[in-house]
């Protein structure tokens, strides 16, 4: 029944547990393991009907296995969801039924934390299966690694784009400054970057700017602001038919996932000169570090391979420029090359 979906788009499994004693009601899918077992994220989430769930996990595990594949790291995509509300019905029962389901699946999925769920989740969920990852306790938290290659590829992005070779002085509107966001903010700051901020919680973005010494904006406008950079660390599909007309940045750079609306928002952006690096890039510093959680731990390693996201935004960039294809398009092309080349058929 899951071929019919409309986001199916050829998933290697999908499967969903219902257990009545912990309450458990989850699904979890593999999408592509040509380059190694799937990995991703648990999110948590009141999903308004389980087709909702179904549409949300496929979405998600599908942008895994381009994630994996432009970062370079040796995994497939996959993600799992939990139809339960992260305030009331988090219980260690659940979690740890979340965990045995993980297990059975015997390795074709790794799991660790997504929205909903948080580190010491996953401990839980550690419990009772192999196939989870990012609570090495030297390894801090993995938002300091996406942070990092949000940051990475912005500095790239200004040089390129911008003909500005450090972020000093540049205008960046920060939108959300959350797990990502505030870590964001603060190497922003140390780089001598002009920073101007908004969040939903006005009393984080007030605590982050005060540390900082960024300038608060509003929710509604941060993405027009006069600045340079504009980089989304909220939500999804931020960047639209009507908000694109809007940006008064040239640049945009973040850390959310999925920030284009639609597929024609990405050539959108190329028409208005605005150089969008592509989401999948930005945001890989997170799984790049789970991927050292996992093998050897090296802070040096990993940080190579963070730098090495800014060395594939120009490889995209220079190509789309040649091509006038959208920066998006090209990121897309480069990981089903390298999907293919290891026999996945993208
Ligand atoms: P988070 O929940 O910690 O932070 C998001 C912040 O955005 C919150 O502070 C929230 O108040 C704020 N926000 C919500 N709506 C807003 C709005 N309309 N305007 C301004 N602010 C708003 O989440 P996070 O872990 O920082 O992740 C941020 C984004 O990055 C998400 O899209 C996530 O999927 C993506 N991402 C995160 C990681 C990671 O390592 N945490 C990795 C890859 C991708």
């Amino acid at each position: 029944m899951f071929q019919h979906h409309p986001s199916f788009a050829r998933h290697k499994l999908v499967t969903a547990r219902h257990d009545e004693a912990s309450g458990l009601s989850a699904i979890i899918a593999v999408h592509d393991d040509s380059r190694g077992p799937a990995i991703g994220g648990c999110r948590i989430s009141p999903y308004a009907t389980p087709d909702a769930a179904l549409n949300d996990v496929l979405r998600l595990s599908r942008g895994m296995t381009y994630k994996t594949a432009i970062a370079d790291i040796p995994y497939g995509g996959g993600k799992a969801v939990i139809i339960a509300d992260p305030r009331t019905d988090k219980t260690r029962a659940l979690l740890e039924a979340m965990g045995d389901f993980v297990e059975s699946l015997d390795g074709a999925y790794i799991t660790s934390f997504d929205s909903g769920s948080t580190l010491d989740d996953v401990r839980t969920i550690g419990t009772r299966t192999r196939f989870s990852a990012g609570t090495l306790p030297e390894a801090g938290d993995a938002s300091q690694s996406t942070a990092e290659g949000v940051f990475v590829c912005m500095r790239a992005a200004a040089e390129l784009a911008l003909g500005r070779p450090t972020l000093e002085g540049c205008r960046v509107a920060v939108q959300g400054v959350g797990n990502v966001g505030r870590r964001l903010v603060r190497l922003l700051a140390d780089a001598g970057a002009h920073i101007q901020l908004a969040d939903a919680n006005e009393n984080l973005a007030r605590a982050v700017a005060a540390e900082t010494g960024a300038s608060l904006c509003g929710v509604d406008d941060v993405h027009r602001i006069d600045a340079d950079i504009f980089s989304p660390n909220a939500l999804g599909a931020v960047l639209n038919e009507r908000s694109i007309p809007e940006l008064k940045a040239k640049v945009v750079v973040g850390g959310a996932n999925n920030q284009l609306a639609t597929p024609a928002d990405d050539l959108r952006l190329r028409a208005a000169g605005i150089t969008y690096c592509p989401d999948f890039l930005a945001n890989a510093g997170g799984i790049v570090n789970l991927h050292y959680q996992r093998s050897t731990w090296s802070p040096a390693r990993l940080g190579d391979h963070i730098e090495g996201l800014a060395g594939t935004f120009r490889e995209i960039f220079e190509t789309a420029a040649k091509s006038g294809a959208g920066m998006g398009s090209v990121a897309n092309a480069i990981a089903e090359d390298r999907i293919r080349a290891a026999g996945g058929q993208r």
